[in-house]
């Protein structure tokens, strides 16, 4: 039996919805200035850069050039995304095949990473590793978090190792010193004291766990969210997982509005 589609919007609803998205002052995906750019007049319903003369489509704009999908796919196939449906879900309600859903998620993330925020944070941050796959199929990844107690911000990366060079490197790239760190009682943490940061230590085997809870509940929505959608993947896929976890962790109350990931992936630097 079919699912029932959750949104249903016409081709020429889709582009009208897409179009007025983006705003008034469109930004040129080659040389990203904003006032130069035109619609063109006539049958050409393309857009024109008057600065570098450069002629792009909505779709180059949404961050699908060269894509074969119509708006009303690009539309569903962003609702989709943003909603956590998996690509059995997108195949029905798009009419894709598999390898292209897969494609156009990927470009989804690849397009939505240029919009982390990648400062450094300053704070209190419970930070932890996670294994993630199995050892057994030799596709196994450690990933190294940090999340505030209140949810608003989250980094998640791939790290080779639990070693203490790699944990303090994670720190050193994501957190400020003078920020106050909770960890379990892993040993490669003892030192980070010398690196600025204020540490606090909760021993697990000693039956404490109150303030890793944040980090805990990440590892818990991140695994239920890949198994749920995604059901198995690579390990060399997995930054880009992480990117998509991270985006959708951070801006949860606005994900499923596929108009919000639209207008994340207009902003996306200049390509070329
Ligand atoms: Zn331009």
């Amino acid at each position: 039996m079919k699912k029932r589609l959750l949104i249903n919007v016409s081709e020429s609803k889709a582009i009208k919805d897409l179009r007025s998205n983006i705003g008034k002052h469109i930004p040129c995906p080659k040389c990203s200035r904003k006032k130069y750019v035109r619609r063109l007049k006539g049958k050409d319903k393309r857009y024109f850069c008057a600065k570098c003369r450069y002629k792009f489509s909505l779709k180059n704009l949404v961050g699908f050039k060269y894509s074969n999908l119509n708006y009303k796919q690009i539309y569903h196939l962003l609702h989709c995304f943003g909603n956590n449906k998996s690509h059995q879900d997108v195949i029905d309600w798009t009419g894709v095949s598999y390898p292209t859903s897969r494609l156009n998620y990927s470009r989804i993330r690849t397009g939505l990473k240029p919009h982390l925020d990648t400062d450094k944070l300053t704070g209190k941050f419970v930070c932890d590793e996670c294994f993630v796959g199995k050892q057994k199929t030799n596709n196994q990844a450690i990933v190294m978090g940090a999340v505030d107690s209140t949810f608003t911000n989250l980094r998640l990366e791939v790290i080779p190792d639990r070693e203490q060079d790699s944990i303090e490197k994670f720190l050193e790239i994501h957190i400020e010193p003078t920020s106050l760190i909770v960890s379990d009682a892993f040993s490669s943490y003892f030192d980070i004291g010398f690196m600025g940061y204020n540490h606090l230590i909760e021993n697990h085997s000693k039956g404490r766990f109150q303030e890793t809870v944040p980090i805990e509940r990440v590892w818990g929505l991140f695994k239920t969210s890949i198994t749920r959608s995604y059901h198995h993947i690579h390990k060399e896929k997995l930054p880009e997982y992480l990117v998509e976890f991270q985006f959708k962790f951070i801006h949860r109350k606005y994900r499923r509005n596929p108009l919000y990931i639209a207008k994340m992936l207009t902003k996306t630097v200049p390509d070329c």
